[in-house]
């Protein structure tokens, strides 16, 4: 844990007692802060009782005295309507802020120099994220990983020396921290998600792109300049003499990393050097792994790695678990079929990714449908050889699918792998892949995403002659 020693003394309010709440609250404890939290919950209030951290309703106390509010990251700030417990602290004239602002404030007051590399867009965020961490590692460095990924960012080891932090930072975050000034900041893309949150696109945008307008003194913006609202934000911190990165995987810059095939080249000035390689690499297919993965070469070299350490790291990368993840293989007459878990795939537009990685897909789809169905998908269908259906979406994507891709209704997820895998394997194709991307929610028949993906991976290595990647 990293104790917040920069309200030492003061008393913090904090609302919202889920698993950073908590981490906060005990941070900030550590740090000699006087801390009264509350949440909507009344069970997680308890929980906090029980847990020794001082609890009262936020209506009720004096806020006089209080420093700061601190809001869990999920809980209005601005739209639909500001939460109850902010209106409260604008009126009393208290600041509103995350972790994560916690977390820099502490960063720059503590002396130690540990470079930051701070990521978010709105696709891609996980995989950068563990990526870049990973090729830091590899390369022999000291990194820490947190943030909207898993473990909260006040609950990594504390500051030291040499030690990096790599934090994935979801625009609520953003918003909630008006210090985030990192190192090495990277936006990898905008396009419209969370409106309901911050508004409009232009908002959430202009939200994004705070994250790389803010690095520090000396440090690098990582910008993926392949759509108009990052391309604009990139032009505009160039005009202003910032160190901007550009990345691309739509064609060649004049200066940047972009992606060729599945080579990554750097440019400069015109000139193109090619700097890594994915090919072959599982944990990174498709074009929008490609744009992932030269931004985090690109955050790597501002840090000071060299490629040939880059390179090491790439092939070791094992990847996020239920995105586009290779579970095995098994052996055919004709080559061998790959069992891939994209379980994360709870959209079409997640989903296309996956079509759009493989040639030969026998593909497991279904679960609870979201708006728009798959119709959006029609591009892919020539490559699946034929669809498994399942859950709640079953007999709707039956009659988007009639009469252009084949498909079989079976109902749960066992039954498709054992279709899917027997039809694999009896196709007589080379590389065959049995591909469950849902395009659904899973909560008509799983808790959620993540448990989907363990039943799969598990019914997938039950199968006879499988072998685990
Ligand atoms: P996030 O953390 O932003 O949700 P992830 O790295 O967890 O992103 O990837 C989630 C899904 O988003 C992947 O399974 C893939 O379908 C899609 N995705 C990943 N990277 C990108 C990207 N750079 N551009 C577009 N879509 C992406």
């Amino acid at each position: 844990m990293i104790p917040i020693t920069v309200f030492s003394g003061k008393t913090v309010a904090l609302f919202g007692l889920g698993g950073s709440g908590m981490v906060t609250a005990r941070a900030l404890i550590a740090g000699g802060a006087d801390v009264i939290a509350f949440d909507d919950a009344p069970l997680k209030v308890e929980q906090a009782n029980a847990a020794g951290i001082r609890t009262a309703n936020l209506s009720d106390i004096d806020w006089s005295n209080v420093s700061a509010l601190l809001l869990a990251p999920g809980v209005p700030l601005t739209h639909p309507t500001p939460h109850w417990t902010v209106a409260r602290a604008h009126r009393e004239g208290v600041e509103v802020i995350g972790d994560i602002e916690l977390f820099c404030r502490e960063r720059a007051a503590s002396g130690f120099n540990c470079p930051l590399v701070a990521i978010t867009g709105t696709n891609g965020k996980s995989t950068t994220t563990a990526l870049t961490a990973h090729l830091i590692n590899a390369a022999g460095g000291d990194a820490q990983m947190g943030g909207n990924i898993g473990t909260a960012a006040l609950a990594l080891e504390p500051f030291a020396d040499g030690r990096t932090y790599v934090l994935e930072v979801s625009s609520y975050q953003i918003d909630l921290a008006p210090s985030l000034r990192a190192t090495v900041g990277i936006l990898l893309n905008v396009s419209a998600d969370h409106l309901d949150r911050h508004g409009t696109i232009e908002n959430y945008a202009a939200l994004k792109t705070l994250l790389v307008a803010q690095v520090e003194e000396g440090g690098t913006a990582v910008i993926g300049v392949d759509d108009s609202y990052t391309r604009a934000a990139a032009e505009r911190l160039e005009r202003a003499g910032r160190n901007v990165v550009r990345v691309s995987v739509e064609g060649p810059l004049r200066d940047g990393f972009y992606a060729e095939g599945s080579r990554i080249v750097q440019s400069k000035a015109g000139k193109a050097y090619p700097v890594a390689q994915l090919a072959g690499i599982g944990a990174l297919r498709g074009a929008h792994n490609a744009q992932n993965a030269a931004c985090a070469i690109a955050a790597c070299v501002a840090l000071g790695l060299d490629f040939p350490d880059i390179q090491k790291g790439l092939v070791t990368f094992p990847g996020l678990a239920h995105r586009m993840q290779p579970i095995g293989t098994r052996k055919t007459a004709a080559g061998s079929v790959l069992f891939v878990n994209d379980s994360k795939a709870t959209n079409a537009d997640s989903t296309e990714k996956a079509l759009a990685s493989f040639p030969d897909i026998f593909w497991i789809a279904g679960g609870k449908p979201k708006a728009g169905g798959i119709d959006s998908l029609s591009d892919y269908w020539p490559r699946i050889r034929k669809a498994y259906l399942i859950g709640e979406a079953a007999d709707a994507f039956a009659k988007t699918l009639d009469g252009k891709v084949e498909y079989e209704i079976t109902g749960l997820l066992s039954r498709a792998v054992d279709a899917a895998a027997r039809d694999a394997e009896a196709s007589g194709l080379k590389e065959p892949v049995v591909l469950l991307s849902p395009a659904c929610a899973s909560f008509d028949q799983y808790p959620n995403f993540e448990v989907r993906g363990r039943a799969f991976h598990d019914l997938v290595l039950a199968l006879p002659g499988v072998t685990k990647i």
